[in-house]
Order: structure tokens, then sequence, then C-alpha cells
């Protein structure tokens, strides 16, 4: 255990940071005045669960700032309660230190508190996008921030405001579509997590992510790599601002967002002379100039995972497990406040004071950055209330929130075709529903449900669209064959739901050299076409059954043109996550079609990427297309 330095005194009781009735900038002086180096450095360093759970006396000794559970996590606990109890032995540790500084929990809630078994799931991003409805995301994000909060977590991750360009990325469901003024219109969902009052305990702080050309990135960095996530944005300052980050203006301006994630991904202006990529995440330019300077952005921002380890040094491969002292002082240096260091928080520590000590990493830096971190920690009341409450638990997978979910299910469906209206659905037909995603809850969700890559199969609590169809509509005839293989000549109407299997970032890529750890299907190239087997049911049904309907569960457009002709119906149905009986509501007419595409939907996979405002704009439905029923 680290001493406190003898330069440090005890600290008495009725010192002015603690006390809630003065101004937080000036509970922010009185605090950092009587900070140590080291204790200052520990407010700027996130590690994840894992590194503590054995141990958590280490959030003691490393004055540990913040903890998370990432993404890719050891399985989290998965009950709420445990989750209460996970987070408030943490926070034990961490007001164990002299200064008592609370530490703050985050998560990827991007799409309910996904992370969490028996918690909502509401339809990923770009469903959401096709709701063309800014209040009723800030509806389901506020649902997600109720029942995040009520787990014990303060902060989530959310909301992705990546413009997505080319949806050969693997994270183009976390976006809500290819146009900027949509996705800023969708930055209510910052509204809706962080309320006028944060601290509030049914809100979290929020996060604005990827800062910022994520989802804008070139396809294929050289010869033989044909990866997209964490790649290289090359485009021109104006071309930049309008396209991505004008989210981020609204989100700072407009919603007051608490902190901002900078992107894993590259950028490199063209009027610079195309070449000389600069990382995010080293990017003085725009995390200082731009997000702090011009945008005047008072939270904090926090790297994302390990990705400082990004930052190009000679001496070491790219995303080394251990950060370098080169790495460290550049991103400190570029504006970066809080480091999300899964592993490595005392390495990270040890180098960021040697950067100081040596005077490469200026005082004035490190109180900016620990300033901004104490002062949302206020502004979010963890000095007053730094433990979770326990008697909010009812909230989590509540019946009103499963309500919303299968509302927002129904409104982002979107209808591509429906000819001879063959939609909606008589109530009374003898239906066949085929295809591995129509009785598939894991599919339904994506990624960032329960796992980070998601999981196939019995995932979560829910209903499935199969459930859902028998549900909406009893006194149908179902009769159901995933692969098609039950004879289907008594049926008036087929139904066929294909589409994908869930994956999260660059596991959506075609193959991809830094992603070498999957399951063989999950490194399986994915080039925005339907796999054999979702080809072959789609033929047999379609081939057989009067009428066809086709849905797609599927986190991006799936290229299907040369199947179209034999298609009825087909439905855009995104990942709708745990409520598929909001996509029978819209089948059997129980609810209109109104979702309309917040991605332009190509024609073949050569025509990728297209985008509205494109020069030559030739896609099989253009964006904002969506039938009525
Ligand atoms: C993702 C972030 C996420 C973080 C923590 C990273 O891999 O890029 O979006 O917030 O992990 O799970």
């Amino acid at each position: 255990a680290k001493a406190v330095p003898t330069t440090a005194p005890a600290v008495p009781a009725a010192v002015p940071y603690l006390n809630p009735r003065l101004p937080v900038e000036q509970r922010v002086d009185d605090l950092i005045r009587r900070m140590t180096l080291d204790e200052k450095i520990g407010q700027m360093t996130q590690a994840e669960r894992a590194a503590v759970a054995d141990a958590p006396t280490r959030i003691t000794d490393w004055y540990l700032g913040s903890i998370l559970s990432g993404g890719g996590s050891t399985p989290t606990p998965n009950t709420a309660a445990a989750w209460v109890s996970m987070v408030n032995t943490f926070q034990r540790n961490a007001l164990n230190t002299r200064l008592k500084i609370p530490m703050i929990y985050g998560v990827d809630a991007v799409h309910g508190h996904g992370n969490l078994l028996g918690a909502t799931v509401f339809p990923h991003n770009i469903g959401l996008g096709s709701t063309r409805d800014p209040g009723l995301v800030k509806r389901v994000y506020a649902a997600t921030a109720a029942e995040t909060r009520a787990s014990g977590v303060p902060w989530n991750f959310a909301p992705c405001i990546c413009v997505t360009r080319d949806e050969r990325w693997g994270r183009s469901y976390e976006s809500f579509g290819e146009d900027p003024r949509l996705v800023t219109e969708m930055t209510t969902a910052i509204d809706g997590l962080q309320g006028d009052d944060p601290s509030r305990p049914d809100r979290v702080l929020a996060t604005a992510k990827h800062y910022a050309g994520d989802g804008d990135t070139e396809y294929g960095t050289g010869e033989g790599d044909f990866t997209i996530d964490q790649g290289i944005t090359v485009t021109s300052r104006a071309d930049f601002a309008r396209i991505n980050l004008a989210p981020f203006v609204a989100a700072i301006r407009k919603h007051g967002v608490g902190t901002v994630m900078p992107s894993f991904s590259s950028v490199d202006w063209t009027e610079d002379g195309v070449g000389n990529p600069v990382k995010m995440h080293a990017s003085r330019e725009l995390i200082t100039g731009e997000l702090k300077g011009r945008m005047r952005f008072d939270g904090f921002v926090i790297s994302d995972w390990e990705g400082i380890h990004q930052i190009p040094d000679p001496s070491v491969p790219a995303g080394a497990p251990r950060p370098t002292a080169a790495q460290v002082r550049i991103s400190v240096n570029a504006g970066i406040d809080m480091f999300m260091e899964p592993n490595t928080a005392p390495q990270f520590q040890q180098l960021l004071k040697a950067e100081v000590t040596a005077g490469r990493v200026s005082q004035a830096r490190i109180d900016d950055a620990v300033r901004r971190i104490l002062r949302t920690k206020f502004r979010m009341g963890l000095f007053e209330r730094p433990y979770a409450p326990a008697d909010r638990i009812d909230v989590i997978g509540s019946a009103a929130h499963r309500k919303l979910a299968r509302d927002a299910v129904a409104r982002s469906q979107v209808l591509l075709k429906n000819s001879g209206k063959a939609l909606p659905l008589r109530k009374n037909a003898r239906i066949y529903v085929a295809g591995r995603n129509a009785d598939n809850i894991g599919n339904q969700a994506g990624g960032w449900t329960i796992d980070w890559q998601g999981r196939s199969g019995d995932a979560i609590p829910g209903t499935t669209i199969l459930e859902g169809i028998r549900e909406v509509a009893p006194q149908a005839r179902v009769t159901y064959s995933a692969d098609a293989s039950a004879p289907m000549t008594n049926s008036d109407v087929g139904v066929v739901v294909v589409g994908e299997t869930p994956y999260a970032e660059g596991f959506g890529d075609v193959g991809g050299p830094i992603w070498q750890t999957g399951t063989p299907e999950q490194r399986e190239p994915k080039l925005l076409t339907l796999q054999p087997g979702d080809r072959a049911v789609v033929e047999k049904v379609c081939g057989a059954v009067g009428t066809c309907v086709v849905l797609l569960v599927s986190g991006r457009p799936q290229v299907v043109t040369d199947q179209l002709g034999s298609m009825d119906a087909l439905v855009a149905s995104w990942l709708p996550g745990s409520e598929g009986a909001g996509v029978a509501d819209v089948l059997f007419g129980q609810r209109r079609f109104t979702g309309r595409l917040p991605v332009s939907w190509p024609r073949s996979v050569d025509a990728v990427p297209v985008n509205v405002g494109d020069a030559t704009y030739r896609p099989l439905f253009p964006y904002g297309w969506g039938l009525r029923t």
C-alpha cells in the first residue's frame, strides 16, 4: 500500500469542499488545493472491475477516480442486488482515502442496461433513428438511465452520436444514421440520460462518443487490410465539422453532456496533404482546441479502452498491453482528462507521475483534468450520496419500460416493399414462420447484450418475434420451422426472419488483422450479404407460399437485390431488443408502419458506401424511404 506522503495533512471534518451549500467551483478549488500529485493522478485513472474485484483495497491504494465494467469484461454480476453491492463495496474503498473522494462507476448501457439480466433491452440506435422521433429517443434513454442507476451505476458510456457513413463498419447499429442532421436531432438521448439534474437517483452521467469521425473512416488502410473500425477519416476540416462534429456541438451546447470519449480512429486532413493521420487520442487540435476551446466543453474527456496504447510510438507495437511514457504524455497534453486503463492503472500512474516530475506534463494540465473530474462528481451529488440506493430495483425491466420498448420497436420497423398489400397480415391467417432469427432473442438484441459481442440464443428474458406473433394473433395458425424443413402447403403466408448474428466493434468487418481472437463465426467475412443458409430459407418459403414476408433482423442493411422479386413484403426490423411483440404489432396492423430509413440501402456490395447527398446516388432504397400501412 502506498503511504500518504508526509506533506499531506489529515483532513478536518468541516472543510469547505464537503459543504454542499457552497458553489461547486469553490468546492473544487478547496479540494484541489489539498490534493497531492498521487491523489490527482488517481482521480485521472479508471480501472476495470476485474483489476480490483479480488482486492478492492487497490482502489484505496491507487486513489482510483473511476471503475468500469467494460464490454469485454469478465462476466459481471447478473442480479441488480449484486450490482448494487459490488458498486457499494468499491465505493467504500474509494471513500477510505484521506480526502474521501468518491469514485464514479461506468458501464456501456447503449440500448438499455444490456449488461444486466432482466433489464429492458431497447432497439439499438439504428432502429431508434428510423423512428425519426427525438422525444421517443429521450424517453428510451431516460428509462435506460433509471434502470442503470437503480443497479448502482451513475455513469453510462452512451450515447454513441457517431454518423455512420459506411455500413461495413461493425458499429453501424450504434449510430442513429448517416445524416448528421438526424444524429444531431437524436442527441436528445443525452437529455434522457442526464435530465436537468443528473444527480437525481433516476439519472446518469452521459458520454458522447466517439469523438469524432468513428463512422466515417476509409475502408481498408493498406494492402490486404479490410478493416474499417478504428480506421482513418480522410477529410477536410470543413467536411469533418459538418458531418462528424455537428452532433457534438449539440451534445455540448444544447444538452450539456458531462463526458466525451475520443474515438479509436485517426483523422487525416486533406488540406495538410494526406498521409499524416493523427489518432484522435493524440489530437490536441480537436480535444483541447475544438472541444474544450471552441465548443466550450466543461466536463471531462475519458479515453477509450487502452485507446492511448494505439498512439504511434516507435519503441513499441501499436496496441501493446501497457502504455508508454510517450503515449501518456501525448494524450494528457492533447487534453484527455481520465484514462480508461482497464488492467494497467498503476503503470499508467507511474508513467504520468514521472512525466509531471520531469516537467513534460504541466501541473496546470493536471489541475485542469482534475478540476473537470471533480466538478462533474460534485454536480453528480456523489460527495453527498456516494452509495447506491437498493430500493429502486423494481424499475429494472418494469412493465412500463417494456411497454415503452415495445412501442419503440413498432415505430422502428421500416417497410421497404409491400406489393399487393401483403401487409398487414390477417390475424386468423395460416402463417408459416421460418428463419433462424424468428425465435432467437439473442440475435434480436445484437451486440452489447450481456456479452460485449452479444450472445445468440436464450440470452435475456423477453419476447422473440415468433412469440410476439403468437401473442398478438392468438387465432392465427402458426407453423414454425427455423430451416423451413416442415411442409408448408397449407399456409396462406410465409414470414421469414433472417439476418445477422451478434457482433460488436471490429468483428463486423470483413476479416481484419486486429481481431484475431473471436470465434470462427465472428471472424467469418461479413459482406452485408445474407448467409447461404438464410438465402436458402428465403428461396424455399418465397418459392412455395403464396404470400411471402421477409424480415431482416440485422444491425445494418443487407444486400438482397437478387431475391427481392420473390418477396411480397420486406421489412428492416433492425435489432429490436427484448420486446419482439413490437414487430408483431406492425405485422398485424395493430400499429401502423411509420419507420423511415436512417441510412441508404445499397443495391450491391460494390456500391457501398452510399450516402444521401452523394454525387451519384443510386441506392436500392433511398435515405428516408419507408412505406406506410
Ligand atoms: C468501446 C467503447 C466502450 C469501451 C468500454 C471500447 O471498446 O470502443 O465504446 O465504451 O470499450 O467498454
